[in-house]
């Protein structure tokens, strides 16, 4: 049987309409919600992606505002940013567009974050709390994977999951939650041995890598739910030998969709999903800020 498509496109556009629920909800009692991105030198990249989050957050009612500072930013002049953005009450998420100018220290900038304002979930304070099964906010991609096994159906508690790749913005926190939910979870890296024991049993397997269809069908568990969060931009040639760009994940999805029981696609799986996360995390963090004020 083919394996069932985890839709995160479809998936994140239910969530956005909960999500504009509770904003236009918290709009009204308790003022506007607002996110605001932080950009660092000229990436027309950064600026693009900074346009599409302003189009998603208006849409669901939540304001947007980009602070762009000068390539020549200094790393004390990011942090003073950071601060004036934590103190204002008017502000209730922070985006750190990434990457950064390699003169600044990303791990500090996300550091100063304010936990509570930290949308992204990047701040150290709220990756670590996730060993306490109780993040402020968590990581977004963390949180579209594991919304993916969840609407797969399949039973966590008990089942063996493999996460490949172990970085600490998406492998080891999505580690963490499957554990938190009973799963015997294995993490594999690159110094791991021999992959595909670990992955052929696998209940669960979750690639993490950024490696163009690292994985595919020898290395599958049949029936088992696959989510591929890679990302890569591939030349490949069409049937008439044109050269074409396209978006490929970590896993080889026509090979795997005949094995799986459910697998997310590339484009269209954990990415919208992820963007998706980032709003109900903003409604999250205000909901939050708002008890902490009580
Ligand atoms: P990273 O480079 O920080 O970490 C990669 C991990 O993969 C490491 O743990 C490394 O040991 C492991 N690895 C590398 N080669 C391997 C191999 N051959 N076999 C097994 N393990 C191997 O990567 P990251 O930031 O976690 O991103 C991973 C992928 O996910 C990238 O393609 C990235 O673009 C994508 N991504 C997607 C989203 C999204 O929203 N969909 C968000 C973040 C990252």
């Amino acid at each position: 049987m083919p394996a069932t498509i985890l839709d995160g496109a479809a998936y994140a556009a239910e969530i956005r309409a909960e999500v504009t629920r509770q904003v236009a909800w918290h709009n009204a009692h308790h003022g506007p919600i607002k996110l605001v991105a932080v950009l660092v030198g000229s990436d027309a990249a950064g600026r693009i992606y900074a346009e599409s989050q302003r189009k998603l957050s208006v849409k669901v009612g939540v304001q947007y505002e980009l602070v762009e500072l000068p390539d020549s930013a200094t790393q004390a002049e990011l942090l003073t940013v950071i601060d004036r953005l934590n103190a204002d009450p008017g502000v209730t998420g922070i985006i750190l567009q990434l990457p950064l100018p390699p003169h600044i220290d990303t791990a500090a900038a996300q550091y100063r974050i304010d936990p509570y304002k930290d949308v992204e979930g990047v701040n150290p304070a709220n990756i670590g709390l996730l060993f306490y099964g109780e993040p402020i906010i968590a990581p977004c991609t963390a949180l579209a994977v594991t919304e993916l096994v969840r609407r797969s159906g399949v039973t966590e508690r008990g089942a063996n999951a493999v996460v490949i790749g172990q970085s600490r913005i998406v492998g080891k926190p999505v580690t963490m939650f499957l554990l938190e939910r009973m799963a015997t979870v294995t993490g594999c890296h690159i110094a791991t041995r021999d992959l595909a024991a670990h992955t052929r049993q696998a209940d669960i397997l979750v690639v993490a890598v950024g490696k163009p269809r690292l994985v595919g069908a020898d290395l599958v568990k049949p029936g088992a739910v696959v989510i591929d969060v890679g990302i890569n931009r591939i030349s490949e040639r069409d049937d008439s030998g044109k050269e074409i760009r396209r978006t490929v994940g970590d896993v080889d999805f026509e090979s795997v969709a005949a094995v799986a029981g459910a697998i997310s696609p590339v484009p269209g799986g954990v990415g919208p999903l992820t963007v998706a996360m980032l709003l109900r995390n903003t409604v999250e963090a205000a909901r939050k800020q708002l008890a902490r004020r009580i």
